[in-house]
């Protein structure tokens, strides 16, 4: 009996001819977060999923942290492998049955072959197996095949079997899989989430955080990093670009309409993002924007915005409420550093009326009072890239 993690990622093994790089971003990743807790493993590929094995049984609740949290994951589970025979996998569902540390009332037993010749079939080995445990448990837990708190999985291969407590995984793809993005990560609630989705969709974001220091605080660009760690534990190794906007700023507050000015503070954000995103081979740009939210993001408003960069700008909140938006900064981890209060860059030198329906002509005419290419030269050589 040897311990072992199973994991299957069907969404992924659909994808025909990228089948295989799928899958080798997904083993990279797990491979990539395993050895860096420092966990003694191995990653082999088995009729469609993957085993991670020589485990020595003490990192299992890390070991689960991990496989919950990677984008690909669909299903897993922490259990044992056994011959593939009657009496061992009976034996194996009884010491995993024993060692389920969480509280249930309720089992069922999943059993799949691939081995088609096995001696039972699918059915008679759940039967027996559900007896095995319903004894083993002293008659206290109940069998329910619909919505049970505990599934146990059987899988019969050839020449092995792997028995595990089924575990629900993010899904998604592989971080990378898709390609890299700049995610601008301004510290509230909306852009960490915003970026965990694209993450989930296989994108690797790349942070980029701008700070009007020392105007804001060290705390602002403190809680950026505390958000960036959490994000490392979906992507993995994550970068984080700080970029310093408060000259940029000083000047646009005394050459541009007063008004416009949050405008033009993020028509440079994305211009620094994308000349970044050019370097290091990003294909588009991640905010936390949701439509109609604050005033500054208006239809409008957003399209002047777009305007500032050929590369596409992921906005995967934009259909979203405030309310959903915070629900899922809690499932994610992100809410508690979220909530804390920061200076926001964009509120320096505020304006007293802020434009809500921008025009691109008045915009461009204001852009025409600085040089904006050697602010943004300016902004990008001052940065600093911290790898989390
Ligand atoms: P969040 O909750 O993400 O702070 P918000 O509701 O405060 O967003 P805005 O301040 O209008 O909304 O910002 C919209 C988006 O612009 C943010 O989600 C983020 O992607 C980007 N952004 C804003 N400020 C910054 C900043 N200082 N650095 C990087 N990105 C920023
Ligand atoms: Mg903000």
């Amino acid at each position: 009996m040897e311990n072992v993690a199973v994991v299957h990622y069907d969404e992924i093994a659909l994808k025909g001819a990228n089948r295989k790089m799928f899958e080798g971003a997904l083993v990279s990743n797990l491979e990539q977060k395993i050895s860096d807790k420092q966990i003694p493993f191995i990653v082999s590929r088995k009729w469609g999923r993957l085993l991670i094995e020589k485990l020595d049984g003490s990192h299992i609740e890390e070991l689960k942290k991990i496989l919950s949290s990677t984008p690909g994951v669909v299903v897993f589970g922490l259990g044992i492998s056994v011959e593939p025979n009657k009496e061992s996998i009976l034996e194996g569902v009884r010491h995993v049955a024993q060692h389920i540390e969480e509280d249930f009332n309720t089992f069922r037993i999943t059993t799949s072959r691939v081995n088609k010749k096995f001696e039972l079939t699918s059915n008679e080995m759940n039967i027996l197996a559900g007896d095995a445990v319903w004894k083993i448990l002293d008659g206290k837990k109940e069998v329910k095949l619909k919505n049970s708190d505990i599934n146990i999985r059987i899988e019969i291969l050839e020449d092995v079997s792997y028995i595990y407590v089924k575990e629900q995984g993010l899904s998604g793809l592989p971080v990378g899989s898709s390609g890299r993005a700049i995610a601008l990560l301004s510290g509230g609630f909306d852009s960490p989430v915003a970026t965990h989705m694209c993450a989930v969709r296989g994108v690797r974001p790349i942070l980029m955080h701008f700070h009007s220091y020392p105007q804001t605080s060290k705390a602002a660009m403190e809680k950026v990093e505390e958000l960036g760690k959490v994000l490392k534990e979906v992507c993995g190794p994550i970068t984080l670009v700080l970029v310093p906007l408060l000259d940029a700023q000083k000047e646009i507050a005394i050459v541009a309409p007063e008004r416009l000015r949050v405008i033009l503070y993020r028509r440079l954000m994305m211009e620094a993002a994308e000349k970044y995103a050019l370097k290091n081979n990003a294909k588009a740009i991640i905010t936390g924007e949701a439509v109609g939210q604050v005033a500054s993001q208006t239809l409008e408003n957003i399209g002047v915005v777009d305007q500032a960069t050929s590369l596409p700008i992921l906005r995967p909140l934009a259909g979203m409420n405030k309310r959903e938006i915070i629900d899922r900064s809690r499932e994610i981890n992100t809410h508690d550093i979220s909530v804390l209060p920061h200076d926001d860059t964009c509120t320096v030198f505020m304006p007293k009326h802020p434009e809500t329906r921008a025009k691109l002509k008045d915009v461009i005419e204001a852009e025409e009072k600085y040089d904006k290419e050697s602010l943004v030269a300016h902004m990008l050589e001052r940065s600093e890239v911290i790898k989390l």
